[in-house]
This record gives structure tokens, sequence and C-alpha cells, in this order.
């Protein structure tokens, strides 16, 4: 069957428009989505690991579709990336993000993502004006978190806006470090205020003398360089422990908690009673 090349091309067609299809129907539905206020940030701690308190929170959004349930971002910031959908629904997660900061006591930040397709558009440091201006935020309570492919289209460009950002305050971090290519060039041609230690080295850091090395080798660059690294995906006690012990500054994970929305993270971590 596989030699008949028309009969498997009409095979396949019915899935094909079938896909093309459900692309089309999820694009409509994200629109709508975005149009009736059904996306929602969670908020996931920063911890010090040097005393265990928190430095601030990561904003990360959710769907929250109407039959579906809770949506998690890897189902759809992909084609909202593919459609530049990402461009309005970032500027949604930067002002939301911005305001509810807005909210909590001042030694707090707020860390947003932005996506490489959201900087390929003008305005982006407009956006990040405007929402800290509207929410009364101060920019040096903002991070950015920044991938590496960000960085490999219009190199130029992108250092222009991340420099901008810098004078305004802003913080930025490179996210998923390790993950990417060319990463150390990246550190060269522009200062991070921080490196995100991708999941991936971290969980296995307690039994694979391979990841901890790379652990401990980033750790090592990030400080060396002046900017904190933060391990992502921390889970367990004995992960904590290795990582803490390479001098790593900030932790996140569920060990400390998942992202949670804005209310639980205000009840939970930042009323004076206390957890
Ligand atoms: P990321 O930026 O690397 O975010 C960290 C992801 O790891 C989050 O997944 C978080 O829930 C998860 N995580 C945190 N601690 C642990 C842990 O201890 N164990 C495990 N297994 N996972 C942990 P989430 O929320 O599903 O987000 C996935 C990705 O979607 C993010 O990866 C980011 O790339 C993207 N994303 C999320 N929110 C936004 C957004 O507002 N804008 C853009 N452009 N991308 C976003
Ligand atoms: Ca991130
Ligand atoms: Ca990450
Ligand atoms: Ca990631």
């Amino acid at each position: 069957a596989k030699s008949d090349g028309r009969g498997t091309y009409r095979r396949f067609e019915p899935a094909m428009d079938a896909q093309v299809q459900s692309r089309r129907a999820l694009e409509l539905d994200l629109r709508k989505a975005l149009a009736g206020g059904e996306f929602e940030l969670h908020y996931q701690p920063l911890v010090r690991s040097r005393n265990g308190e928190i430095s601030g929170f990561e904003a990360l959004i959710r769907w929250r579709h109407p039959q579906h349930g809770l949506i998690a971002p890897g189902s759809f910031i992909p084609l909202a990336e593919d459609t530049g959908l990402i461009v309005p629904i970032g500027e949604w997660v930067i002002r939301q993000a911005c305001r509810t900061a807005s909210r909590w006591p001042e030694h707090l930040h707020v860390a947003v993502n932005i996506s490489a397709v959201q900087f390929r558009y003008a305005g982006l440091a407009e956006v990040i004006v405007g929402a800290l201006a509207a929410s009364g935020l101060k920019a040096s309570r903002l991070e950015i978190e920044i991938t590496e492919s960000v960085l490999v289209q219009d190199k130029e460009g992108t250092l222009a806006i991340l420099h901008r950002l810098r004078e305004l305050g802003v913080r930025i971090a490179m996210d998923d470090f390790g993950t990417g290519y060319s990463s150390l060039t990246y550190l060269q041609c522009f200062p991070f205020d921080k490196i995100k230690i991708d999941r991936s080295f971290v969980r296995d850091v307690a039994t694979d003398a391979g990841s901890l090395n790379i652990v401990r080798a980033i750790t090592a660059l990030a400080n060396g360089m002046g900017m904190t690294a933060t391990a992502e995906g921390v889970e367990t006690r004995e992960q904590l422990d290795r990582i803490a012990a390479e001098g790593c500054t900030e932790m996140q994970g569920y060990l400390f908690s998942r992202p949670l929305p804005a209310d639980e993270i205000e009840r939970r971590f930042l009323t004076a009673e206390g957890p």
C-alpha cells in the first residue's frame, strides 16, 4: 500500500483536513478566549536558597476553557505563536501581571515570560512602559524571561530592545538555559541579570553526576559573570540540598509551591498570618 502514492494520499487526506480544521477551530477559540476574558495568570514563588524567603513570583498563563476546563500553556502557546495571537495575548499577560504585582509588598517582583514572536513585533517596549505606568509598578519589580530563541533571529533588534528595557530598570532573565544553541555567546553579548537553569538538569541532580556537573558549571558561570542563578523544577529536598550546596541563588519548584491563582497566592504567602 505504501508504494501506491495515490491511494496513500487519498487515505491521508481526510485526516489532514481534520487537522487543519481543528487548528482553525482552536485559533477561533483562542480569539474568543482573549475577548471573553478566559485567560488567567497563576503565580509560582521564587525562593532564596540562603534563607527560604520569597523574592517574587513567576506569572504563568492558563486558559479556563468553558468546556475543557483549565488548559496548560503548552497546549495553546505554540499555535498562538504561529498565528501571531501571542502578541495581544502577551500584552494582556504583561498588563495583568503588573496590575497584580502592584498589590504585593514592595520587595516582591513579578517575572513574565516573553515569547520570541513578541520580540519581532514593534512596540514591546511601549507595551511594557504602558503597563508599568497604568499599574504604578516600579520597573525594577518587573522581570522578563526570554529564551535563547529570542536572540537567534534579529539579534541586533532584540539587543536594542533589551538595552532599552534595561535602561528603564526592568530585569532580564535567560530562561531554560542550556537547552538551546550557542548559550555562551549570548551571555557574552548581553548582560542578563539572571540565568534560569532548565528543569531537565535539575531533575537528575541527586542521582546523576552529569546533571550535577552541569548545574555546578552554570551556577559558577552565572556567579562569575555577576548574574544570579535560579534552579527550576525543584521537587525534592534532596535536589534542594544539592543545588543550594552549589551556590545557586534562587529556586523554584513544586517543593515550595505549584503555580497558584493570584488570590490564593495572597492568602498563602502574603498575609500577615502566613501559611
Ligand atoms: P517555563 O517558563 O519554563 O515555566 C516553568 C514551567 O515548569 C511551568 O509550566 C511550571 O508550572 C512548571 N514547573 C514549575 N515547577 C515545577 C516542578 O517542580 N516540576 C515540574 N514538573 N514542573 C514545574 P507551565 O505553567 O505549564 O508553562 C509551560 C511553559 O509555557 C513555560 O515554561 C513557558 O515557556 C510557557 N508560558 C507560560 N506562561 C506563559 C506566558 O504568559 N507567555 C508566554 N509567552 N509563555 C508562557
Ligand atoms: Ca519561565
Ligand atoms: Ca523555564
Ligand atoms: Ca521551559
